[in-house]
């Protein structure tokens, strides 16, 4: 996927995760707007900062299917353990869950993930 897919995809998961912790977990868990769409915008082209796409095999460990496994369980941890402040924890979240998605797109690519 291109760079400018990845940003779209971003803005939209950082929207739709904000309003979504917001309403489906608790009211008090998210961030403004512009941040959730700002720390939707990193988490997604994280993995590409990562392994820069400078060639046909640049997915590593950054971009496997194992890493998708550790986010999703990051994000249960923070969601359960009540190790840090809820903005902090909603923005943390924001960020790992785009970078899920980041890894979801590139897994439909033909290229898939390691
Ligand atoms: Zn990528």
């Amino acid at each position: 996927m291109t760079k400018k897919q990845h940003i779209k995809a971003g803005i939209i998961t950082g929207i739709v995760v904000n309003y979504g912790l917001k309403w489906l977990v608790r009211n008090d868990l998210s961030v403004g707007l512009i941040y959730s769409i700002i720390l939707g915008i990193i988490g997604e082209i994280l993995p590409d900062i990562l392994e820069p796409p400078t060639s046909r095999w640049h997915r590593k460990l950054w971009h496997s299917k194992k890493m998708i496994m550790y986010m999703a369980l990051l994000v249960l941890v923070l969601l359960i353990i009540p190790l840090l402040k809820d903005s902090m924890k909603a923005g943390i979240v924001i960020v790992l869950i785009s970078y899920l998605i980041h890894l979801i797109l590139d897994s439909r690519t033909p290229a898939g993930l390691p």
